[in-house]
């Protein structure tokens, strides 16, 4: 073992241990430090046994086991305990040294932690990982952010455990400065709420009207599968489609419609609103969650308030490719509000974000990892000032092309009164987007009508504001 670690990692849970076993499969000397020290020895003596990890007893040991300048990553519960350990760490840290935190940290935290140890001369790492225990320890998708200086040190670990794509491209880049990396995980995040509820209404309308059993969908995710629409979360859908119950029947349809969230989505849709930007389709997912929760007023209310009888009586292999072409027409809104928010996001905290850079870091190792991501690669390449996904050429045609079977799928839907709220927002934001007149004519007449809050004219220069005495006149 070399005589001085790499990196030193601090928490020995899920995603710290595997971080510690893939870092060492790299060839790099980890330190591993946890708040309680039994979980260090069982680990020394149990996955970490004969490889070129060394335990710490004490934060001192942890330090000094490190090489210059100091890597001490902490992989623990995001909140106070990254602000204790900080604590814990900062009088055995030189200038230069560096902090990075792994864990799910919102990021006002990060950018208020990396400015209060920069007064320190101590540089902080905030980066998103994602891929859960599997990535962790074969290779995760890192979006770190912070000072390219302290980049520099972190680079060669993060990009030799990261995921690696096509041409061996690794799936960790330098996001942006600060909170740039948590913020970009948190967006991530909400996509992935965003992704998995459409799989989730593609399934209703599939079971509610279409009337295919579990094992048709499994055929129509693996099908799915084959397609643009080739992604991990398709992947799932289709082995839990499958996966049967000790009884033969299918697990899924057992397990009770309710959904547990742990904020990132709800963050996303926070700070979209706080920005003004209009993250419809993830905000929607979020919303479906909160509305699954309420399952024993849905049982009540579902025996109070009619809906329309179901029917379906047209080509079912034709309406299937329909709501394949409205997924992945979905899915692509979803993206571009995504990429708006991030730029919304690095205008308001002065980051250079890597957009296209974003998409590779997406593209393996993380939980909404897809060759869709590819494309969002390219365009970006092509455009790096893209204002919307929607305008790049293969995006655009994909929707428009998209289009009458993703009216006919939210059709369908609302006429047999099944719920697909993220399928119907994304539609109505191309809409929107795609409307050069909406009503908010109107609606400024009625803020000016009961607010005096003016408004501009079309036939006048715009910056010019008008209020009308809407009450004297006719
Ligand atoms: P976790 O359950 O979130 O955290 C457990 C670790 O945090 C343990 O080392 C624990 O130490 C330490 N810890 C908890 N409370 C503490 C406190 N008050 N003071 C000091 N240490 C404390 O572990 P995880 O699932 O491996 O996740 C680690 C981080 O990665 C989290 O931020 C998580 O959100 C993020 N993350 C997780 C996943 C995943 O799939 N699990 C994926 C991506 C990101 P003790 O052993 O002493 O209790």
């Amino acid at each position: 073992m070399k005589q001085k670690s790499d990196i030193g990692l601090v928490g020995l849970a899920v995603m710290g241990e595997n971080l510690i076993l893939n870092m060492e499969s790299k060839g790099f000397t980890v330190t591993a430090f946890n708040r309680s020290y039994a979980k260090v020895e069982k680990f020394l003596h149990g996955r970490a046994e004969g490889k070129n990890i060394r335990g710490a007893a004490s934060i001192a040991e942890l330090v000094d086991s490190l090489a210059t300048p100091r890597k001490v990553m902490l992989m623990v519960k995001a909140g106070q305990p990254v602000d204790d350990f900080i604590e814990l760490l900062v009088p055995h840290l030189d200038e230069g040294d560096i902090i990075i935190d792994g864990g799910n940290t919102h990021y006002p935290d990060t950018i208020r932690r990396e400015a209060y140890l920069k007064e320190k001369g101590i540089h902080f790492v905030g980066a998103g990982v994602s891929g859960g225990e599997e990535g962790a320890l074969k290779g995760p998708s890192i979006m770190p952010g912070g000072s390219l200086e302290a980049w520099q040190q972190v680079k060669p670990i993060f990009q030799g455990i990261s995921a690696k794509v096509e041409g061996g491209e690794p799936c960790c880049d330098y996001v942006g400065e600060n909170g740039a990396g948590h913020f970009v995980k948190m967006v991530h995040n909400g996509i992935e709420y965003g992704d998995m509820q459409l799989l989730c209404e593609a399934y209703q309308i599939m079971k509610e009207v279409v009337g295919l059993s579990a094992d048709e969908i499994h055929q129509v995710f693996k099908q799915w599968n084959t397609t643009e629409l080739d992604s991990y979360l398709v992947e799932i859908s289709r082995d839990i489609m499958a996966f049967k119950d000790e009884d033969g029947e299918p697990l899924v349809e057992k397990i009770l419609d309710t959904a547990g969230q742990k904020g990132t989505g709800k963050w996303t849709g926070v700070v979209a609103l706080d920005l003004g930007v209009p993250l419809t389709l993830i905000a929607e997912s979020v919303f479906a969650r909160c509305i699954s929760a309420l399952k024993d007023e849905r049982v009540a209310a579902s025996k109070i308030l009619a809906g329309p009888e179901k029917s379906f009586t047209g080509d079912k292999a034709a309406f299937i490719e329909d709501l394949r072409q409205a997924v992945l027409a979905s899915k692509i809104v979803s993206y571009a509000q995504g990429y708006t928010l991030m730029r919304e996001a690095a205008k308001e905290f002065n980051w250079n974000l890597n957009y296209g850079g974003i998409a590779l870091m997406w593209r393996g190792g993380c939980i909404i990892r897809s060759a869709f991501l590819g494309d969002i690669k390219k365009a970006f390449e092509k455009n790096p000032e893209l204002n919307n996904l929607l305008l790049d050429d293969y995006f655009k045609e994909t929707v428009v092309n998209a289009q009458s079977s993703w009216r006919n799928v939210a059709a369908t839907a609302i006429a047999n009164g099944v719920p697909a709220p993220c399928l119907t927002a994304a539609l109505n934001y191309f809409d929107g987007y795609r409307t050069a007149r909406l009503p908010a004519n109107l609606l400024q007449a009625q803020r000016d009508y009961f607010g005096a809050h003016t408004y501009e004219r079309t036939d006048k220069p715009r910056g010019e504001f008008f209020h009308t005495n809407w009450t004297g006149r006719g």
